[in-house]
C-alpha cells in the first residue's frame, strides 16, 4: 500500500485506533495498522473509502468479519463500519469499559473484545494519566 495512502489514513483518524479510539501516541510500542473495513477477501477495494487506522487488538480480532450474532437476539449484526457510521452513536465509555449503544455496537464491542481485562487495564492508566 502506497505511503500516501497510510499517512492519509493516519492523519484522517487524528492517528486513533478507530474502533477502540486508542491514540497511537498512548500506546507507541503498538504499532497500528492500516487496515480493510470490508476484508480483501471479500472485496478488492485499497481505496481510501475502504480503509481504517486500527490498534493490533483491533485488527486480530475483527479479522475479515463484517457480522457477529448479537447475545441476545441471536440475530446477526454487521459490525461498526468508521466510514459510514458515527462511532458516538454507536459507542461511549463508562470510566475505562467500552459500552455499545446499538445492537451495531455491542456486537463490535463483543467481537473485537474491547474489553479484555488487559485492555480495560491500560485504559484505565492512560485515564489516570490524562492521555485518554
Ligand atoms: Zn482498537
Amino acid at each position: 500500500m502506497d505511503v500516501a495512502i497510510r499517512q492519509f489514513v493516519r492523519g484522517r483518524a487524528g492517528n486513533r485506533c478507530e474502533y477502540c479510539r486508542l491514540p497511537q501516541a498512548a500506546a507507541q510500542y503498538l504499532t497500528f495498522h492500516v487496515e480493510h473495513i470490508l476484508a480483501q477477501q471479500h472485496v478488492n477495494d485499497d481505496s481510501i473509502h475502504n480503509l481504517a487506522l486500527a490498534c493490533p487488538y483491533c485488527n486480530r480480532y475483527k479479522g475479515p468479519n463484517l457480522a457477529t450474532v448479537h447475545p441476545d437476539s441471536r440475530e446477526l449484526v454487521r459490525l461498526f463500519n468508521p466510514r459510514t457510521d458515527v462511532w458516538a452513536d454507536h459507542f461511549e465509555f463508562h470510566g475505562p469499559l467500552m459500552v455499545g449503544r446499538t445492537p451495531v455496537g455491542i456486537a463490535t464491542v463483543i467481537l473485537l473484545k474491547m474489553n479484555d481485562v488487559e485492555r480495560v487495564e491500560m485504559r484505565a492508566e492512560l485515564l489516570a494519566t490524562g492521555e485518554f
